[in-house]
């Protein structure tokens, strides 16, 4: 479990969001001496962003071109798809069939064989489920927390919009149809330790966006798909 990281860009916090957040490890760098790479690292431009401050900034380009680096050249994911804008990836192993997209101005999302054949259309593109535990620290942080966490404490779910709009997060959002019906669901797992500390502890049930053009490129690479 984890505290709220900031954004790099705007200094709000980051949910890690799948589709709405990226994060940028320091370890797809280049060692020293790559005037580029020390400049990120001067900058602190790393770690945790909203895909909306970070997609189009002035550390897009080099961290895309950093990522597929990773992807391609340690990873071994081989490259499927290639235009002046936009990179795929494949990364099948074991039961993982994903492919990956990563734009040259930062653009970065994966997409699960699964999911791309459970979307469903949306202005646009096309909406993919997604479901994974969410842990965050909200100590201190508000009434909507308080509220957030005594529905999951009474085995109630709660909208996913209600945590957004509680941080000021709405501005920040990458897609907002791919939140708009998302919620907080109860874990089962969930123990009662009251030591002061504020956690939201939840199943996040929501979308991931799809821009139609990306989808039509994703379905191009993977026959199986159409
Ligand atoms: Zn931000």
């Amino acid at each position: 479990m984890r505290r709220l990281p900031p954004c790099f860009q705007c200094g709000d916090p980051v949910l890690d969001l799948r589709g709405q957040d990226i994060v940028l490890p320091t370890y797809y760098l280049r060692p020293p001496p790559s005037p580029p790479d020390e400049e990120v690292l001067d900058a602190q431009a790393y770690g945790y962003a909203h895909l909306r401050c970070f997609v189009g900034s002035r550390w897009g380009p080099l961290w895309a071109a950093r990522t597929r680096e990773n992807m391609e050249g340690v990873r071994h994911f081989p490259v499927v798809l290639e235009s002046d804008d936009l990179v795929l990836l494949r990364h099948e192993v074991l039961s993982t069939r994903d492919t990956i997209a990563i734009g040259s101005d930062g653009y970065y999302a994966s997409f699960a064989d699964d999911g791309i054949r459970a979307r469903r259309p949306t202005p646009g593109g096309a909406l993919i489920p997604v479901r994974h535990e969410l842990n965050l620290e909200v100590t201190g942080r508000g009434a909507f927390a308080d509220e957030i966490v005594g529905a999951l404490r009474q085995g109630r779910s709660f909208p996913l919009l209600g945590l957004i709009d509680g941080l000021g997060l709405r501005r920040r959002l990458w897609s907002e149809a791919a939140v708009a019906d998302g919620r907080l669901e109860p874990r089962p797992d969930v123990e009662d330790d009251d030591d002061g500390e504020l956690w939201i502890e939840a199943i996040a049930d929501y979308h991931k966006f799809v821009p139609d053009d990306i989808l039509d490129q994703v379905l191009e690479v993977s026959p199986v798909l159409r």
